[in-house]
């Protein structure tokens, strides 16, 4: 059963590439046909040999490509499945030959959201990843370090955690954290009870715009440590990643820090109400300390009732309007969403279509090249 369900993938995904629909949906009337799906099968391997049509430039390959979070790694340790992405498999949402699909060329890789014997185990196999696949993988430490990176044909890993209460109150773990090449950091992955850098848990859920603000004022910001861990981030030349924080915490880390911040992944409260959604107040205030915004593609995050790929553009042109052009970017949350619904789009191999739809809804190539990677790529040392 599972073997058929891998083959399904590769007709829904080969097939709506290549416009091979018919094919797709003949094998769909003949589903339980082992002969079918056997030829099928054969077609699709055989198509996979020609490699990606490359008579039309694609947008993906124009622009340098940056996901600014992914879960892989982590999922697939809990599932213990290999945590070599170059290992393809289409129960994730990311590996090799779909990054290669996708055009992308940096990824913002999780290694740790809570443990921290968990997170060493991540962090090396990210570089163990890239010893063994050198020819595809890189760990990169700075903005130049990516670009060198993709001039070479490869795919650069930035190493970033979810989280700090595993540091344990001890700033010791976050330099050592930094000297394995960790150079992104959530302030916490939603916990706010000691040793979280916050003192109150973060609300996950849809959330009225009063209910908002009431949380807001009852709720307490970052604890002693929170303080000495922004500080000891900005002097090593850490981002702080804000997604997942309270309301409280965030309006601190952004009116009494100078770390560099951003949010990796979340989208428009204005347009879906979630507590994971920034308002515009918040998104004009980060964009005015200079940071970035990646929209996530989680359903939940896009529509209450209808995620659609347009919907989707919805964020990124509203995010547009209210930050400007040098402060959104892309933070697919791939594999972190998967428990619940398939995100838009539902792989990163389908990176293209995002910019084509973004492209039809009149984003002009100068902005969809900040949106892509350039403007995530700020928050890395040069
Ligand atoms: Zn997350």
């Amino acid at each position: 059963m599972k073997r058929r369900a891998y083959w399904w993938y590769d007709v829904r995904r080969y097939g709506r590439r290549r416009g091979m629909r018919m094919c797709a949906q003949t094998v769909e009337q003949a589903a339980g046909d082992t002969v079918a799906l056997a030829y099928l099968h054969e077609f699709v391997a055989t198509d996979q040999e020609r490699g990606p049509d490359m008579t039309e430039e694609r947008l993906v390959d124009r622009f340098l490509v940056l996901d600014a979070h992914c879960d892989s790694l982590i999922l697939r340790l809990q599932r213990g499945d290999s945590m070599d992405l170059a290992v393809d498999d289409p129960a994730y949402q990311v590996d090799l030959s779909r990054l290669r699909q996708g055009g992308v060329d940096c990824l913002f890789t999780m290694v740790g959201d809570g443990d921290l014997a968990q997170s060493s185990v991540l962090i090396d196999a990210a570089y163990q990843m890239a010893a063994l696949h050198g020819d595809a993988f890189a760990i990169c430490l700075t903005a130049a370090q990516v670009r060198q990176a993709r001039s070479e044909g490869k795919i650069a890993l930035v190493l970033t955690i979810e989280g700090q209460a595993m540091f344990a109150e001890n700033l010791a773990h976050l330099r050592n954290w930094y000297r394995l090449g960790v150079r992104i950091a959530n302030i916490s992955h939603g916990g706010g009870m000691p040793p979280e850098l916050q003192c109150d848990d973060s609300y996950f859920g849809y959330i009225s715009p009063s209910e908002r603000e009431n949380l807001r004022q009852q709720s307490k910001g970052l604890t002693p440590f929170g303080w000495d861990v922004l500080a000891e981030m900005t002097d090593l030349g850490m981002a702080v990643d804000l997604a997942h924080i309270n309301d409280a915490a965030f309006w601190e880390v952004l009116e009494k820090s100078s770390v560099r911040v951003c949010y990796t992944h979340g989208s428009c409260y204005a347009l879906c109400p979630h507590s994971r959604a920034l308002t515009d107040e918040m998104m004009r205030a980060l964009a005015e300390r200079g940071g970035v915004m990646g929209i996530a593609f989680y359903r939940a995050f896009i529509d209450r009732e209808d995620p659609s790929l347009e919907r989707l553009c919805d964020h990124f042109i509203h995010a547009l309007e209210v930050m400007g052009p040098d402060h959104v970017g892309i933070g697919s949350d791939f594999d972190g969403t998967t428990r619940l619904w398939r995100p838009i789009p539902e792989d990163v191999s389908y990176m293209e279509e995002l910019f084509q739809a973004l492209s039809r809804r009149g984003v002009d190539a100068a902005t969809l090249e900040k949106i892509a990677g350039e403007n995530f790529l700020r928050m890395l040392p040069a």
